[in-house]
């Protein structure tokens, strides 16, 4: 009997009948932009292999204007079609169903062609759109279905049609960006016409055994989006004009709410999509933080939906069903919901993957093939690039030995799992220590390794990691100073009024976790929503709060520090920077930049500020923190190859400046499956 029977349960349409609960939902790769059609297929297919029920593709373009950006993939030819081919047919191949997803970005396309409902310019492009006549409506919406009929061609199983995110369709259905007076804006049943026509005529030209889903906004988390009343409305309509599933989105793009970031709750946004549940027939799909087979069982048992989409946790691990459906889920590589490889990647015109698993979108050329010659490899570090590289080894034949001197596996990953909305890295450590065991890996823990321990093995690898930066600030020894690690480690004590030196990712990760006291707003969802100002879309248009956030005060009166004049944060994720910024601001952090640091003293930190040191300033602390960054932690590194030893270094002992996880267990990874 398995723990996770509505997960695992088939879903019957009619005409086809999907294996599991599990929708691999839409991500744009950059995959089909690389026009290397066998690394799209292989993508695909290896997620087939993994079991999940259907895919939908990253958003293809119906025509020019509608494409996310110039030179994005689109369906409009004959030669579109061969390529989709190869991709459908390598799925097919490996037993899995595939929709393509047809997106039209409306204002949200970052080209000079955009069109829309209404000339609304985003705040998330530079580019105003063109207001559409009732002819170029007309050939958006044929454009649209002529992408459909082109999917069916290429031997997809059906087509996502995005009606949600804040993407074309959703921008009729709403008077924020829908200002029309003729039937197509105006009263919601005009601001409705387009997603119902669009299914219709997609329905009416694709035939009955077709899958169509609708992604429909649930929340638009924007000024005068739609309420629950009319999404279901909405739905209703839908549903007649021929969708076979609804997938549900949550938040428009330039929404000022996070949606899916990790400090996220899991699960945030079930209960939104519950609320169609029994309003239509068709299958309902939810999404959003949703990571695990516990939360996806649990959304589904306690029937917020039938179905639920999965994206960025496919990137993790490929095989997130199949090792589901095997009992062995602690092994599935988690989603840690940071974007630092999958979203930030996508918005920096960079090919997706993930930070968990560096194979994602690189199947065809990172591939781990078991070794010619069986090694003993020792690894000395057991942070996230020495246990990447000793997972890649282990899995690969040989025989490895990890050193580490603290006595738990980790390393700097047990520091972010302090940060409130970091709650994730203790599932992502979970699961290192889950394939430590598994894959027979040999603990050394609570000893610092020295050369001769090292003796006789055929590698070594040193990942030893970084130590904190020495800044030389005169009064840096007093007692009112000290670094992240003793803060987050809990071995500090820190005052009411803290001065935080360093604003790059630890300077804002510790600035957090000293406003915050209590339960993390992460692990409490009625907190979490509160803070960010969302409200019941049943009552308040788009599920926006009219009274906005309303956060509780902070712990702590926090001043964050940088010597860049630059604005603070600039430097973090492209697609999650704003949410720690907009944290702090919250929090009633001050960011004060451009200084130069002069002196601590009793009073606290002295700074003056410009190449003259003019204005000098105290800022008043009981506190220093210290969050300079790194350098490398190399002693060993440098020992062995004193003695002549051959050593691989690896992750911050080898490159400390802006060193994160990403780089360091990309680097590893790609070590092992050399060795
Ligand atoms: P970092 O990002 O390199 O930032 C170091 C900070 O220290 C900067 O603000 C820098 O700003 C300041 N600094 C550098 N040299 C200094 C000196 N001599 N004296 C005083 N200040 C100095 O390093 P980190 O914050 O330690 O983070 C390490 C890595 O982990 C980074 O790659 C970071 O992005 C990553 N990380 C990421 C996240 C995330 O949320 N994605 C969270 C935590 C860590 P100024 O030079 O302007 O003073
Ligand atoms: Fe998840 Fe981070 Fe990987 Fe993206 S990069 S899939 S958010 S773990």
């Amino acid at each position: 009997m398995t723990q996770y029977p509505n997960l695992l349960a088939p879903l019957d349409l009619g005409f086809t009948t999907l294996k599991n609960r599990v929708l691999m939902g839409s991500m744009h790769t950059g995959l089909e932009e690389t026009g290397d059609w066998n690394r799209v297929a292989e993508f695909y297919a290896e997620r087939a292999r993994g079991d999940v029920a259907l895919m939908v593709t990253g958003g293809i373009g119906p025509n020019l204007e509608g494409s996310v950006l110039p030179g994005a993939a689109m369906m409009t030819t004959d030669k579109d079609v061969a390529n989709h081919s190869i991709v459908t047919q390598r799925v097919h191949d490996a037993g899995g169903k595939i929709a393509m997803q047809i997106l039209h970005a409306g204002r949200y396309a970052y080209g000079p062609k955009c069109v829309a409902p209404s000339p609304v310019k985003s705040p998330i492009s530079p580019f105003p759109p063109a207001e559409l006549d009732e002819d170029g409506i007309e050939k958006q919406i044929s454009d649209i279905v002529n992408a459909a009929v082109l999917a069916q061609k290429a031997g997809y199983d059906g087509v996502e049609i995005m009606g949600s995110e804040g993407y074309f369709i959703n921008q009729f259905i709403v008077t924020h960006t829908n200002k029309r007076t003729d039937r197509w804006g105006g009263s919601y049943e005009n601001r409705i016409r387009l997603p119902i026509e669009v299914v219709r005529r997609t329905r009416e030209a694709v035939g009955s055994d077709f899958i169509i889903i609708y992604r429909l906004s649930m929340i638009d988390l924007v000024p005068n989006g739609s309420t629950t009343e009319e999404v279901i409305h909405l739905a209703k309509e839908v549903e007649k004009a021929g969708a076979t599933i609804i997938n549900t989105g949550i938040g428009w793009h330039e929404a000022r709410v996070p949606t899916i970031a990790t400090s996220v709750p899991r699960r945030a946004f079930a209960w939104v999509t519950q609320k169609l549940m029994g309003h239509v027939q068709i299958p309902v799909i939810t999404s959003n933080r949703i990571n695990t087979p516990e939360v996806a069982e649990s959304v589904l048992a306690e029937g917020c939906a039938d179905m639920v989409s999965m994206a960025r946790p496919m990137l993790a691990d490929a095989h997130f069903v199949r090792k589901t459906q095997d009992g062995l889920a602690d092994q599935i590589a988690p989603c840690i919901g940071c974007n630092q490889a999958c979203l930030d990647h996508t918005f920096g015109g960079k090919l997706t993957s993930c930070l968990v698993n560096p194979r994602a979108c690189h199947e065809t050329e990172l591939e781990i093939k078991p070794a010619e010659t069986a090694k003993t490899v020792a690894i000395v570090g057991a942070g996230p690039a020495g246990l990447s590289t000793a997972i890649t080894c282990a899995e690969r034949g040989h025989t490895v030995t990890i050193f580490d001197r603290d006595r738990e596996i980790g390393g700097q990953l047990n520091m972010a799992k302090q940060i409130p909305g970091k709650e994730e890295f203790h599932g992502f450590v979970d699961w290192y220590r889950t394939m430590v065991a598994t894959l027979d890996i040999t603990l050394k823990l609570g000893q610092e390794a020295t050369a001769a321990d090292l003796d006789g093995f055929d590698e070594i690898i040193i990942a030893t990691g970084v130590k904190p930066r020495d800044t030389g600030i005169p009064g840096q020894d007093g007692a009112n100073v000290v670094s992240y690690i003793d803060v987050l480690r809990g071995k500090a004590e820190v005052g009411k009024r803290v001065a935080v030196v360093g604003a790059g990712g630890i300077g804002f990760d510790v600035s957090e976790f000293l406003v915050h006291e209590g339960e993390s707003p992460t692990e409490n969802l009625p907190g979490w929503l509160k803070e960010w100002g969302v409200a019941d879309p049943a009552q308040h248009r788009g599920g926006l709060a009219p009274e906005g956030p309303q956060p509780e005060g902070p712990a702590r009166q926090v001043t964050l520090l940088q010597r860049k004049a630059e604005k603070h944060g600039k430097r973090l994720g492209k697609t999650t920077g704003w949410i720690h910024r907009a944290a702090l601001k919250m929090k009633d952090v001050s960011f004060v930049g451009g200084v130069n640091y002069e002196r601590i003293d009793a009073d606290g930190l002295h700074v003056s500020f410009g190449e003259a040191r003019e204005n000098p300033t105290l800022i008043e602390a009981d506190t220093i923190v210290m969050c300079a960054g790194q350098e490398p932690l190399r002693v060993l590194a440098d020992d062995l190859e004193a003695l002549g030893k051959s050593v691989h270094v690896i992750g911050g002992a080898d490159v400390a400046a802006e060193l994160d996880a990403k780089r360091a267990i990309n680097q590893g990874t790609r070590l092992a499956a050399t060795l």
